[in-house]
């Protein structure tokens, strides 16, 4: 008789729903607006051979990351995406089965996965109607982690700084807020990187996946006080950054990368303004939530019915119905100015014109 595998794995892995990425979830279709990618691509350059193990923490990285965000290298750790910084410190600060966390939903998915793969529990502080902290509800909590994001995805703005900073002092002893930074870039006076001096318990999280177009590249970075970055290479595994990402990360940070990075936020900000402004006057689209990412989130009729629409356009946008405290909502994630316009049209026709509908060109679906 053989085994059946699947009953090998722990209790916790079978019991798992995993991320339903973007990648994971829809294939096919020309235009991406379904997982906050940047459009706006740059081609990069690999130099050299590849017959030796990377560092484990790249020096010229570190530094160009510290630099960039105006922190001191040892307040800096690079992992395989903001993703691996989130599961590092809960892997890092949470005895599971012992341990929680605390989330604010609607928020960032990786959060509750990471935790609940670890057996460590979430405890729930749902956002209030106006996308804000319920900082009171969160000062009850007792957790290790505290995780707040700004700009919150799906919803998109900001969380204020002074409720940041309630939370940061009401945790000062016990617990680390983490605040996840991936959209800071298309808000960047708002980052609370200048308090990591000032409260040794905020943890940033930060990544090249958003503003700087590299999401391919899976390049994240966690900005804290030495003695939490200390206990995160504890953890860490030893080469967890390929020498050619080391190399495009370096590139991507150079002065004429962050410029090239500043001046396509810069588009890309003039584009959600505009297509904000747009989705607010058409007939059925009841909320456009006010954003300072690279996404707008909307209220919509029927969310499933809208996402097939405009998928059958070949445009992919996310439906994120399922989160907590949402239903009927899509996200759509600014593009190029061309697929923006693409955009526009197929929800004109969507929206104004439900029975007409611009037969797909074969171009566009190949
Ligand atoms: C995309 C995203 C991440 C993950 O970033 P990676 O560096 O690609 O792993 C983390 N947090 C939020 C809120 C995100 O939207």
């Amino acid at each position: 008789m053989s085994v059946k595998i699947s009953e090998l794995a722990r209790t916790c892995v079978q019991a798992i729903v995993p991320y339903a990425s973007a990648r994971r979830s829809m294939s096919g279709g020309a235009s991406w607006l379904n997982a906050n990618e940047n459009a706006l691509a740059t081609d990069y350059q690999l130099s050299g051979q590849f017959n030796r193990y990377p560092s484990c923490q790249p020096a010229a990285l570190i530094e160009g990351y510290a630099r960039y965000a105006g922190v001191a290298p040892d307040h800096v750790l690079v992992s395989r995406g903001a993703d691996e910084g989130i599961e590092l410190l809960i892997r890092s600060f949470c005895e599971p089965g012992e341990d929680r966390i605390a989330i604010c939903p609607p928020t960032y998915g990786m959060y509750a996965i990471s935790a609940e793969s670890n057996q460590v529990a979430s405890v729930i502080v749902p956002l209030q109607p106006d996308t804000s902290l319920d900082v009171e509800a969160l000062t009850q909590v007792e957790a290790k982690l505290v995780f707040i994001c700004s700009p919150n995805n799906p919803t998109g703005d900001l969380i204020p700084r002074q409720q940041i900073l309630a939370v940061l002092e009401h945790f000062r002893s016990n617990a680390l807020v983490v605040v996840d930074e991936a959209y800071i870039e298309f808000a960047m006076q708002a980052s609370v990187v200048d308090l990591l001096q000032q409260y040794p318990n905020l943890v940033i999280l930060r990544t090249l996946s958003k503003a700087f177009a590299l999401a391919g590249l899976r390049c994240g970075f966690t900005l804290a006080a030495p003695e939490v970055i200390n206990a995160l290479k504890q953890m860490i595994a030893p080469y967890p950054i390929a020498e050619p990402v080391a190399q495009i990360a370096v590139q991507a940070l150079s002065q004429q990368g962050i410029a090239r990075m500043q001046q396509s936020v810069a588009t890309i900000n003039q584009l959600r303004t505009a297509f904000s402004a747009f989705a607010s006057e058409l007939p059925g689209v009841s909320r456009v939530w006010p954003s300072q990412a690279n996404f707008v989130l909307l209220q919509v009729p029927d969310a499933a019915a809208c996402v097939s629409a405009l998928q059958q356009q070949g445009i992919l946008i996310r439906n994120q119905s399922a989160q907590l405290g949402l239903s009927e909502v899509v996200r759509v994630s600014i593009g190029s100015p061309d697929e923006m316009q693409a955009l526009q049209q197929a929800m004109q026709d969507y929206f104004c014109n439900p029975g007409v509908r611009t037969p797909i060109s074969q171009e566009t679906t190949a």
